[in-house]
């Protein structure tokens, strides 16, 4: 299949993207990143824009920055840089232990983590580990740049709060402390597919009480979503077998999947407590590592 015809821009700067964006006959603009999930789309001829806005050429979108206990990755940086960089490996190594998880690795050498969080599937690994870490998602548009909470920033299926002129420049999340471990777990039905159900776990310690935990859940609904009732549960709790249980079960509860053809809502919701319950159990195990 042959991509349908479209004017192509490539801009050198953020600011020369936005103009691009915004001139006249926007609405039909695509912005392309790594081509990972757009490419398809237009060859397929799901999306048919006339003008394709390529951010490769933008070197300012393509630097890991870690500085002031917060890490910044740029929207450009490949999937695989971000999974191969000592800095992310430090100060989030949740995004280092999901991003292997994502298809496969040529994949992930064009892939980018501002394009998986921009297409803002709801089974994805990179949005779920953005709302589990409350990260901020840094916009620039016409008016300048704002900050969307990740909370705040996945609207709906392949919908997010990014307006048609505005570019995702970059994730930033806090750097992980001290006590704390982290876990993605997923069930895929092959090694590289979506996953059926993911789970991002973070658990920090004081001893051997869960002084925080944040858990987030992909593919039981419309975006990834929080488990906050099985977090407040864990909080305050001591860090045993049956705590996890218990933060599981809630879990579970807490979720409403629906049924496809890739699994039915009841084997989601099982999937989402075995999950909780492993991801749970590796991130405390991390934490009292302290790794
Ligand atoms: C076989 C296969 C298996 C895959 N498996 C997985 C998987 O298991 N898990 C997973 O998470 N992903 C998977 N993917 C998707 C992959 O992660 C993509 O890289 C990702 O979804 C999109 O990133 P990209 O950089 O390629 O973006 P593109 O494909 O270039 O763009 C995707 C969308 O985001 C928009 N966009 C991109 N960057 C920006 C930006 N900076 N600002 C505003 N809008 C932007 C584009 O306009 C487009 O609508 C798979 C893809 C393939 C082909």
């Amino acid at each position: 299949m042959k991509p349908p015809v479209f004017d192509y821009v490539s801009p050198g700067s953020v600011e020369e993207a936005i103009a691009a964006l915004g001139a006249e006959g926007a609405e039909e603009t695509k912005v392309l990143a790594g081509g990972q999930s757009l490419v398809p789309l237009l060859n397929l001829r799901l999306a048919q824009p006339a003008r394709i806005v390529d951010l490769n050429g933008i070197e300012s979108l393509t630097r890991i920055t870690l500085a002031d206990g917060s890490l910044t990755v740029g929207a450009l940086v490949r999937q695989r840089a971000a999974e191969r960089s000592s800095e992310v490996r430090t100060a989030c190594p949740l995004m280092a232990q999901a991003i292997p998880l994502i298809g496969h690795s040529a994949i992930r050498n064009r892939g980018t983590v501002g394009g998986s969080i921009a297409h803002a599937d709801s089974a994805a690994e990179l949005p779920t580990v953005v709302v589990c870490l409350d990260a901020e998602l840094v916009a620039q548009g016409p008016g300048g740049t704002r900050v969307i909470p990740a909370a705040d920033f996945f609207t709906g299926f392949f919908s997010t709060a990014l307006s048609e002129d505005e570019v995702l420049t970059a994730v930033r999340v806090a750097a992980a402390g001290p006590h704390t471990g982290s876990a993605y777990e997923e069930v895929a039905r092959r090694h590289g597919d979506f996953a059926m159900v993911g789970v991002a776990a973070v658990v920090r310690l004081d001893g051997d009480t869960v002084a925080d935990a944040r858990i987030a859940v992909s593919g039981v609904g419309a975006t990834p979503v929080r488990a906050r009732a099985a977090e407040a549960g864990l909080i305050g709790g001591t860090a045993t077998e049956d705590l996890f249980a218990v933060a599981a079960a809630s879990a579970s509860a807490g979720i409403a999947p629906t049924s496809d053809l890739h699994a039915s809502a009841a084997y989601r919701r099982h999937l989402c407590g075995v999950l909780v319950n492993r991801a749970l159990r590796t991130a405390t195990s991390r934490a009292r590592e302290g790794r």
